[in-house]
């Protein structure tokens, strides 16, 4: 399995784990507790929001190029997300104050949760590569030379495509184009 592909895997656990887990906390503290629904929506936003905020940058974090723009971004939408789903939840109050229609414990259910999803929804746009990003991460791969695709050792010198620290050869294409790709592909077959 290649990194990326461990990651994505993670990441759908992780998403479908903070459900799980939202689900699960807001019964047992609505159950335990004196509080309210609406109460015991925020309790529970604030409990498990800190979690995915440490846990998402853990899957993500050696896969992001962090420039100082990036980690900026990343933390003023930190506060941002939570911004965008408290306006939202003031809209929906003053909107069932109007109608009548849906009250504040709905409010809760919706926006808490929502706080929770925005957030990494955003960092997927904020951590994404930009042109600039592909161009230094190539710069440097080129910096590195050519390296071993099963142990890493650099090839930049050597005439023949076998590697000298643990005796296996390549093609030239899985040197230049393969990397850690080709390794995977020979493993699997
Ligand atoms: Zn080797």
């Amino acid at each position: 399995m290649t990194p990326t592909t461990s990651r994505l895997l993670l990441s759908m656990i992780f998403l479908c784990a903070q459900v799980s887990a939202y689900l699960v906390l807001f019964n047992i503290l609505y159950m335990s507790t004196p509080w309210d629904e609406f109460q015991t929506h925020i309790y529970t936003g604030v409990a498990l929001h800190p979690v995915g905020l440490i846990l998402w940058p853990l899957i993500w974090v050696r896969a992001v190029r962090w420039t100082s723009l990036r980690i900026v971004a990343t933390l003023a939408w930190t506060a941002g997300s939570l911004l965008l789903a408290g306006a939202v939840f003031v809209g929906w109050i003053i909107l069932a104050a109007v109608t009548g229609w849906m009250d504040e414990d709905y409010a809760s259910a919706i926006c808490v949760p929502l706080a929770m999803i925005l957030w990494p929804l955003g960092t997927v746009f904020i951590w994404q590569d930009r042109l600039g990003d592909r161009a230094a991460r190539s710069r440097a791969a080129q910096r590195e030379g050519v390296k071993c695709p099963g142990c890493g050792y650099a090839l930049s010198d050597i005439r023949s495509t076998t590697c000298p620290e643990c005796g296996r050869t390549f093609t030239v294409r899985e040197l230049v184009v393969g990397g850690e790709q080709s390794t995977v592909e020979r493993e699997d077959k």
